[in-house]
């Protein structure tokens, strides 16, 4: 624990230094991990993906997606350490990301085949059903009311809804603590909808970004924010002079893969690619070289739902 959190400082710091928050150079196979700087040996490295040769699916975003010769992939853009993109060199960096590039090898496209696509929380299940992205990789937390607009892969990672606070907070402790407290979330979470229930007694502030319900803990214009404790973490690592988790998770958040719902064909090839690198090792060095850094202690993956 000692040792993981003084290697995740040692990166961060790496990361202050490079200042690309967790950007970097395009992840290419077996570049130095996201922000590290050439010849910084404290992070673990990124993995290499081969890319797949002769993959033919009777899938139909699969068919599409090879026809126009590339793969639109939707992401978050604001989550550091999970899928964040830097907006100066345009350049994507995380966990959700590796995952993505991982999955897209396996279906046979590289990096550079790959078409990003900005999607918040609240607009997922239309981007998905609509086919705006061919696959959608961004802590999606597999719930039945999402599973009746899309369909998931995974579940490849669980969080858990948690508490972001300023460093020096001292009301808040836990949920119990919030009476009367102004919380900010994120249109269309799910920690955004249990923290409305009356029992928690704050006072709720919905935003789109999670980076702007940050900026208003900052800025005194709200008590916490709640969402996925791996991504409040990765902000309490980016600032941790001035923001802290409180780490009693209080929901159970597993993420999958977004896709068409009634695409079986590659949900299961997305599923193979997932238990395929997770038996493999693959997984356990994305996870180390990303979201690893920012202090969440590593757990197996839960295992995969077929369905
Ligand atoms: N995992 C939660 C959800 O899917 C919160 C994180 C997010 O908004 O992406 O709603």
């Amino acid at each position: 624990m000692q040792l993981r959190k003084s290697a995740a400082l040692a990166a961060i710091a790496v990361i202050a230094l490079t200042a690309t928050a967790c950007g970097g150079k395009e992840g290419s196979a077996g570049d130095k991990p996201a922000g590290t700087k050439p010849g910084a040996s404290e992070a673990p490295a990124l993995p290499t993906y081969t890319v797949a040769t002769g993959v033919d699916l009777d899938s139909p975003a699969f068919k599409e997606a090879k026809s126009r010769g590339k793969l639109i992939i939707g992401a978050k853009a604001d989550q550091p350490f999970l899928g964040f993109e830097d907006q100066s060199t345009k350049v994507r960096s995380g966990f959700d990301i590796e995952i993505a590039k991982m999955i897209a090898a396996d279906l046979g496209f590289s990096d550079k085949q790959i078409e990003w696509k900005t999607v918040d929380s609240g607009i997922r299940e239309t981007a998905i059903s609509k086919g705006q992205v061919d696959y959608f990789v961004g802590t999606y937390t597999i719930n039945d009311k999402r599973k009746q607009l899309v369909g998931f892969a995974g579940p490849y990672y669980k969080a858990g809804a948690d508490l972001l606070v300023r460093y020096d907070e001292s009301a808040i402790t836990g949920t119990d603590s919030l009476k009367g407290k102004k919380v900010c979330s994120i249109v269309g979470s799910t920690p955004l909808q249990e923290i409305k229930k009356p029992e928690y007694g704050a006072s709720v502030v919905e935003l789109a970004k999670y980076s702007d319900c940050v900026q208003q803990l900052l800025t005194n214009q709200v008590d916490a924010v709640t969402t996925d404790d791996s991504i409040l973490k990765g902000y309490a690592a980016q600032n941790p002079k001035k923001l802290k988790v409180i780490g009693k998770p209080f929901t159970e958040e597993p993420y999958g893969v977004g896709l068409n719902k009634d695409d079986k064909v590659l949900r299961d090839a997305i599923n193979d690619s997932l238990e395929k690198h997770i038996q493999d090792g693959t997984y356990k060095k994305i996870y180390d070289a990303t979201l690893g850094l920012s202090g969440s202690e590593y757990t197996a993956p839960p295992a995969i739902e077929r369905y």
